[in-house]
């Protein structure tokens, strides 16, 4: 095997946490390599609005491209490319992909592999994902504030939702898609009631939305038309991509998310690092750039000690 195909470190995912460790650690001049499969959440989100710096959005595909030429100017190199396994080496690992042209070793691995949302495959939801139709609270409520609100949902999750974002918008309608399979508890229909919450247990066909691509409203299996200005999704099951991690013996909760170091984001396994929405936390981009920054770091030190440059600095 040439040199070419090993690496300091490779990172698996090149969404908002890869990127942002990838810029970090070129900026060390590690040998970093970035595959990613080319679809997660940041590719799904055509605005964030909390991200200081831009008061007026930005869309994850244009932070990601940017992101991208910034560490490619650092020397960091990408493969678009999804990894289909990785196994422990005597010093470092090795990853194998499903094009599988190269074999590739490493001294460390950061997974940044994020999460998925569940959500039914709407004619228009996708186009408005991050522009009129949310599925976060914590970045986007304050986007819904004074406007009629739907919520489309499933069970006790798309219930808490609108009960949620009762905090920005008093006119709210949640409408439970998946009504035959799941059903809201009593006491949460209680408190949809208490706040004027209307709840419709019917399946959507459709997600309407106007010329210039703003969503206005649902229309119903049975044809019935509901409008709003605003939307949300909580379907609840997403799938959290943490599958690589159990591969090398990585901790993971009962929810599957990765669980690491608080100070370093290291794993249980030594050298395999996790940042972004695979992780624990508060799943928003500026949080998964914090990750992503501060497990780099990490690496970097752990790095150095191996290299035996300069003695750990712990
Ligand atoms: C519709 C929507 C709106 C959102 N709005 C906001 C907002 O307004 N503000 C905010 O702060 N956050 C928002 N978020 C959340 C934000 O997008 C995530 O917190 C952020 O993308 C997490 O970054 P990440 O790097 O962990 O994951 P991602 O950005 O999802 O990147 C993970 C990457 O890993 C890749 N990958 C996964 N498995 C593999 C594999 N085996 N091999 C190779 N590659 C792999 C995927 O292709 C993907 O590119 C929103 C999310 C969605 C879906």
């Amino acid at each position: 095997m040439n040199r070419e195909e090993e690496y300091d470190c490779i990172i698996v995912g090149g969404g908002i946490a890869g990127l942002q460790g990838a810029i970090q650690l070129g900026r060390y001049k590690h040998r970093t390599l970035v595959i990613d499969k080319g679809v997660g959440r940041s590719t799904l989100c055509q605005c964030y609005h909390n991200v200081l710096g831009w008061p007026d959005g930005v869309s994850g595909p244009e932070l990601r491209r940017l992101g991208r030429l910034q560490a490619e100017r650092l020397g960091v190199q990408f493969m678009n490319d999804e990894v289909s396994g990785l196994s422990a080496e005597e010093d470092g690992f090795k990853a194998l992909t499903k094009q599988g042209r190269k074999e590739l070793k490493t001294a460390t691995i950061l997974l940044a592999t994020g999460l998925m949302d569940r959500f039914p495959q709407l004619p228009g939801l996708e186009e408005c994902l991050g522009l009129t139709v949310y599925v976060c609270p914590d970045c986007d409520g304050y986007e819904v504030s004074g406007k009629r609100t739907i919520v489309l949902g499933a069970g006790h999750v798309g219930a808490s939702m609108a009960l949620t974002l009762s905090y920005w918008s008093q006119e709210l309608v949640y409408i439970n898609h998946e009504s035959h399979q799941s059903a809201v508890s009593t006491d949460l229909l209680e408190q949809l009631k208490e706040k004027g919450i209307l709840m419709v247990d019917q399946a959507i066909a459709e997600v309407l939305v106007t010329e210039t691509g703003d969503f206005s409203g649902v229309r119903l299996t049975d044809g019935k038309v509901i409008e709003g200005e605003r939307g949300f999704i909580a379907f609840g099951g997403n799938k959290v991509q943490s599958e690589l991690a159990a591969q090398l013996g990585v901790e993971r909760l009962e929810n599957r998310h990765i669980s690491a170091d608080p100070r370093s984001k290291m794993t249980n396994v030594p050298g395999v690092w996790a940042a972004g929405d695979v992780g624990v936390h508060a799943e928003q981009v500026t949080i998964a750039m914090g990750e992503g920054s501060q497990a780099a770091i990490w690496i970097h030190k752990e790095l150095l000690k191996r290299q035996q440059k300069q003695p750990a600095l712990h």
